[in-house]
């Protein structure tokens, strides 16, 4: 078998057994999987062992995912999540300048936009009304923008929709509205938890290594100020999610080392929601274009990533989900095969992605979520935000008492 799978090979994994890959596996890479399966911590493998695993190719990397399958079902069950959201990209003016960023735009560029608070506001209110239950809200950076900007967008949709759930503000914009404001990181986190900030998205990680950020992105926030934005919200009550983006000039150490970094957090803080690897997607980006990255992940690449995610993040982080908008349905679909037990948002708009060149297109609905997810035998189920809420979406009566076992989320 060549080292990079074929879809066609990879059609008959959710049919592969434990017992029918394990024996044609490195005696090393079985010992190592059969360590988590019998603890179900991924704290249980070294820095090497995780290296190993990050490196499997052809059958070891078989038996990474069909491994990480049977995690994922004594982890969490048989039932596969998504929310109901709406993204609003609130601007795409920028000046960042992310190389992998096909989003953004110059204050002067035709298409440049920047929604007002009543617009913001209107929008929330359309997605109540067609059922959402979370708003998530991310925008580029513009110069000048107003002080307390994003303090007001929440209190805009707050006034409008009380109960929206309110999921916003990377990182990289909390460090923004700190540079703008002048207050201490910790007071300004209290000041936008206490105008309505529910969650905080963990994007801007991208890789938590400063010489790949370097390459990715000169002017944004280092390593230690994600983690500084993160561990300081986290202790304020507000939890985030984490992410990675993988398929550029990353390595598969730098996975082992970021999930090793989020473990640590989630340890001390217990603030993570769920972990979203991000694929990066390579059309339309200057990163792709000057040479500095490779055209994104392999079809191999995408399901290592959330198998590994799913074996190194056990007993941790215990939500691993998909990002839909950045692979078609069937990739989707193995990827909960491999680990994965969450879709994410169905994004009533989904801008960033579809700038850099996805095509998985902005929107799925609840109902295609649950023909999907039904489609691959397991339960659909609408979650909230915090997962702490899930309310399964068809009769039971189409599953058996196996498939039904209630999960336990972290
Ligand atoms: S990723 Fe975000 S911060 Fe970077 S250029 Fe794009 S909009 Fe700006």
């Amino acid at each position: 078998m060549s080292p990079d799978l074929a879809l066609s090979e990879l059609e008959a994994l959710p049919s592969l057994e434990w017992s029918d890959i394990s024996q044609r596996i490195a005696p090393a890479m079985r010992s190592s999987l059969e360590k988590v399966l019998e603890t179900q911590n991924g704290a249980d493998l070294s820095l090497e062992e995780s290296y190993a695993l990050a490196n499997a190719e052809s059958d070891d990397l078989l038996g990474l995912l069909v491994a990480a399958n049977m995690l994922r079902a004594e982890l969490v069950g048989n039932i596969v999540t998504y929310v109901v959201n709406r993204n609003m990209n609130f601007t795409n003016i920028c000046f960042v300048g992310c190389k992998f960023c096909a989003f953004s735009r110059g204050p002067r560029e035709e298409d440049a936009y920047f929604h007002s608070l009543d617009e913001m506001a209107r929008r929330a209110v359309e997605a109540w009304q067609l059922g959402a239950t979370e708003v998530c809200i991310q925008g580029g950076l513009p110069r000048n923008l107003p002080k307390f900007y994003y303090r007001d967008i929440l209190r805009a949709i707050k006034q409008a929709v009380p109960r929206m759930h309110i999921h916003a503000f990377s990182p990289m914009e909390i460090v923004y509205g700190v540079e703008l404001t002048g207050m201490p990181l910790d007071d300004y986190l209290s000041m936008l938890r206490d105008n309505g900030l529910d969650t905080l998205p963990g994007t801007a990680a991208e890789i938590l290594d400063d010489q790949i950020r370097h390459i990715l992105s000169a002017n944004k926030l280092s390593t230690a100020q994600w983690i500084e934005v993160i561990r300081t919200a986290h202790r304020c009550g507000i939890r985030t999610t984490s992410t990675l983006m993988y398929g550029h000039a990353e390595t598969p150490e730098h996975w082992v080392r970021q999930m090793r970094l989020l473990r640590a957090i989630q340890s001390e803080t217990g603030g993570f929601t769920e972990f979203v690897p991000l694929g990066f997607v390579h059309q339309n980006t200057l990163l792709f274009q000057q040479g500095l990255a490779r055209t994104g992940p392999t079809l191999a690449e995408h399901l290592k990533v959330h198998a590994l995610a799913r074996v190194l993040l056990a007993g941790s982080i215990n939500n691993i989900q998909v990002s839909w908008v950045k692979l078609n349905r069937r990739l989707s679909q193995l990827c909960l095969h491999a680990g994965a037990n969450d879709y994410g948002g169905t994004l009533m708009e989904e801008n960033i992605s579809r700038e850099a060149g996805a095509t998985a297109g902005q929107y799925t609905s609840p109902e295609d979520f649950q023909a999907l997810i039904a489609e691959i035998g397991r339960i659909p189920a609408e979650r909230n935000t915090t997962y702490s809420r899930i309310s399964i979406k068809l009769p039971l009566d189409q599953f058996t008492a196996e498939e039904t076992l209630e999960p336990e989320f972290a």
